[in-house]
């Protein structure tokens, strides 16, 4: 899931003070999980931002909504009448969350309430991890399904690099080496020989790596295709 955090009061309290009115907008698939942007998150930064406009002397409507998911058009049927009620829409959502509802209500303003931090997992409760960039070419299979892009400080994919040291790493005594990682993974799926692969085959290819990314189904290409071949 896509991992955010909540930015600082301070910070969502300056991009709105100078508003009227606010919609502020959840969205409840990975921000909700992450407790970072779901109806219960909402709610909180509703009450502090009420009682925050009361404190400053500020009449400001604040409206409360949480749609299933702001990337993704459908979702947005259920409140872009409400939106048009308010000078604002502030997303609770990822930063793709925060365009597509820019999109989706334009010419609304839409402003961001989260920092989108990484591609990750629920680690324990309360505490998430990264575990994927989306590079596009995933090499987990050659690597004990340990991703070198993410967990390797400089994301070697031909590692140990000489700062590694009793299993940690050198970016931080914390952090496990991802290499080490990766060796003993192996070792117990008794796949070392791994390692003994060509180079080549464990060169990655960044070529996917360009942006923005774009990627439609097959299934649903084919038709568009035929369409434009038949014209
Ligand atoms: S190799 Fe690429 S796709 Fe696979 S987990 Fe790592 S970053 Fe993600
Ligand atoms: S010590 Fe290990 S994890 Fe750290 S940068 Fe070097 S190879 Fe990567």
């Amino acid at each position: 899931m896509i991992v955010a955090e909540r930015k600082a009061f301070d910070q969502i309290w300056n991009s709105v003070k100078d508003l009227k009115s606010v919609l502020i907008l959840g969205c409840g698939t990975c921000v909700a999980v992450c407790q970072a942007g779901g109806e219960k998150e909402v709610g909180l930064l509703a009450s502090e931002l009420r009682i925050k406009s009361r404190i400053e002397g500020k009449e400001m409507k604040i409206g409360e909504a949480t749609i299933e998911r702001q990337c993704d058009k459908e979702f947005f049927d259920s409140i872009r009448d409400r939106a048009k009620g308010y000078e604002a829409v502030l997303s609770m959502a990822c930063g793709a969350g925060v365009q597509y509802s820019a999109e989706m209500l334009e010419p609304i303003l839409c402003l961001p309430a989260l920092n989108t931090r990484f591609i990750g997992v629920t680690e324990q409760e309360g505490s998430w991890a990264e575990r994927c960039r989306a590079c596009g070419n995933c090499v987990l299979a050659d690597y004990g399904g340990i991703c070198p892009m993410t967990i390797c400080a400089k994301s070697l994919v031909n590692g140990p690099c000489g700062g590694s040291k009793n299993g940690k790493c050198e970016a931080g005594e914390e952090k496990d080496c991802a290499w080490v990682l990766i060796y003993n993974r192996l070792k117990k799926q008794n796949r070392l020989d791994t390692f003994l692969k060509p180079v080549a085959n464990r060169v990655k290819d960044y070529s996917k790596q360009t942006h923005p990314g774009r990627y439609t189904n097959e299934a649903y290409l084919k038709p568009e295709m035929e369409v434009k071949s038949a014209k």
